[in-house]
């Protein structure tokens, strides 16, 4: 994939970036490595300030950034300004909590006589130098809620960004440097997913996280696993939308939330709710709402303020979309709207919002993440049979589900495989609420206290 900005919602390649090669790699490599010697030394109150100077940056070059992530991806320009103001929160946020949450943590004195010592401590120290591997969709978020935390820690970070951002991938580095981190602190490798191996077995390298697909998490993982690096991993989801008899009392509100769940990001995020899984009581009134609310929806120029949906981010990416709702239209499921491509808009990578009913285990789309604005519905006839059917699925990242019946709150977030459950509301990530998966979605968490001590080293301090 080349490095270059193309815009989505025209298909023009506007820039293009020749790839750093090795010698600019290895400097840069070098240079983090050396930066982490010193940087580690800095206390807190040192990196909050920087940090906090990071976020005002962004505050202030907010509409900038914006235009630059809508040009480059597609996403809605309310939804860009959104997504910076959101970095610079969760920079502040970290920046106001890591001492607390890096606190040496000491034993009961019971413990700490019966290991033996008169003292003993835990303290969290910085791992060294992280590879962060992005995606495209929120190309700003994704490397702030790992570089905030990695850097109050006291790591430095290097930045290999999805080879479609590469303007907002700059912009990063940029960033922090002129917030006044050292050199080295945080920097961008603008090199294709080939360059990606070696950089993670160098042996300055200390860790990686990977935000991003399957494949692309298996290729990282395992050469940090033969190197015996630590990952966090987040991938795909495919997370259910499940709505109980229950929510019949404020269904237009369940309604809404589900089409904000399925849509946002033009449907390219891995929270977003993908399968909508309705109670037999309640199906019928909800889909009638729910494909309404999708067929009103404005797709369109993502710089327009009145636009609900831009574009999908790359031409690849709307044909993959394409091909699962064909998959499943030819082997019988019915499109309710949408399922085309609009007629209005014949340049760019735009997608109609599109549900599909009566989908079934033979379909792809049924197993596969829609990264798209294209929702699924199914019916169902009570508690286990819905989550059965949330369960049905490689991905267990997140979950919603719409009861206010509390033993049926109780069976879900103690059955439901997913890093999240939801009740009564959409899946969204807080810097204080830990973000992450199992199965095919990953592992590890980010954000909150354990974001950030997933790349520290705990170490256990014993004095006998
Ligand atoms: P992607 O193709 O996997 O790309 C993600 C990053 O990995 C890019 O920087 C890409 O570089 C790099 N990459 C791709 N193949 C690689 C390989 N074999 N070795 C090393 N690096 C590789 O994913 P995407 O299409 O950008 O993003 C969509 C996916 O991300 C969806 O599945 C979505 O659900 C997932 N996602 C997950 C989360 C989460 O928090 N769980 C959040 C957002 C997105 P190039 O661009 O140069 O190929």
């Amino acid at each position: 994939m080349p490095i270059a900005t193309v815009d989505p919602a025209t298909g023009r390649t506007l820039k293009t970036f020749e790839p750093m090669d090795a010698a600019a790699v290895e400097e840069r490599i070098a240079k983090a490595h050396r930066t982490f010697r010193e940087y580690r030394e800095t206390d807190f109150a040192t990196r909050a300030a920087l940090l906090r100077a990071a976020a005002d940056l962004l505050d202030k070059e907010r509409e900038e950034i914006a235009r630059t992530m809508t040009t480059e991806m597609g996403k809605t320009l309310a939804a860009a300004r959104a997504e910076a103001a959101k970095c610079a929160k969760a920079m502040r946020w970290y920046a106001d909590r890591a001492e607390g949450l890096l606190a040496d943590e000491h034993p009961g004195p019971d413990d700490v006589e019966d290991s033996g010592a008169h003292r003993a401590v835990v303290r969290y120290r910085p791992l060294g130098v992280v590879l962060a591997v992005m995606p495209w969709n929120f190309p700003l978020w994704q490397v702030v809620r790992f570089a905030a935390p990695a850097l109050m820690a006291g790591n430095t970070g290097l930045l290999k960004h999805a080879s479609n951002v590469p303007q907002t991938a700059l912009y990063l580095g940029d960033l922090f440097r002129r917030a006044g981190f050292p050199d080295g602190c945080f920097q961008t490798l603008l090199v294709g997913s080939g360059a990606v191996e070696g950089v993670v077995r160098d042996p300055r390298v200390a860790a990686a996280t990977l935000t991003g697909s399957e494949g692309a998490g298996r290729a990282v993982a395992a050469a940090a696993g033969d190197e015996i690096k630590p990952t966090v991993l987040e991938l795909g989801g495919s997370d259910p939308f499940v709505v109980m008899p229950s929510a019949a009392d404020e269904l237009d509100y369940a309604v809404s939330t589900a089409v904000t769940a399925r849509v946002q990001n033009n449907g390219q995020s891995c929270i977003a709710a993908k399968r909508f899984i309705v109670h037999e009581d309640v199906y019928d009134t909800f889909t009638a709402r729910f494909v309404a609310a999708m067929e009103r929806l404005t797709v369109g120029d993502p710089m327009a303020e009145t636009t609900d949906i831009g574009p999908l981010s790359t031409e690849q990416g709307r044909a993959d979309v394409e091909e699962l709702v064909q998959d499943a239209v030819s082997r019988g499921a019915q499109a309710l709207c949408g399922a085309q491509r609009p007629a209005s808009l014949p340049e760019g990578w735009f997608y109609e919002p599109t549900v599909l009913a009566g989908v079934t285990e033979e379909m792809r789309i049924h197993r596969e993440e829609a990264f798209g604005p294209v929702a699924t519905l199914y019916r169902v006839r009570d508690l286990d049979a819905a989550v059965a059917l949330a369960n049905d699925t490689p991905f267990g990242l997140s979950s919603n589900v719409w009861t206010r019946d509390e033993d049926e709150q109780r069976r879900f977030a103690r059955d439901l495989d997913a890093g999240g459950v939801f009740f009564n509301g959409m899946t969204a990530s807080h810097p204080a609420l830990p973000f992450g998966g199992v199965k095919r979605s990953g592992y590890g968490r980010e954000l909150s206290a354990q974001g950030i001590r997933a790349f520290c080293n705990v170490t256990t301090v014993w004095f006998g």
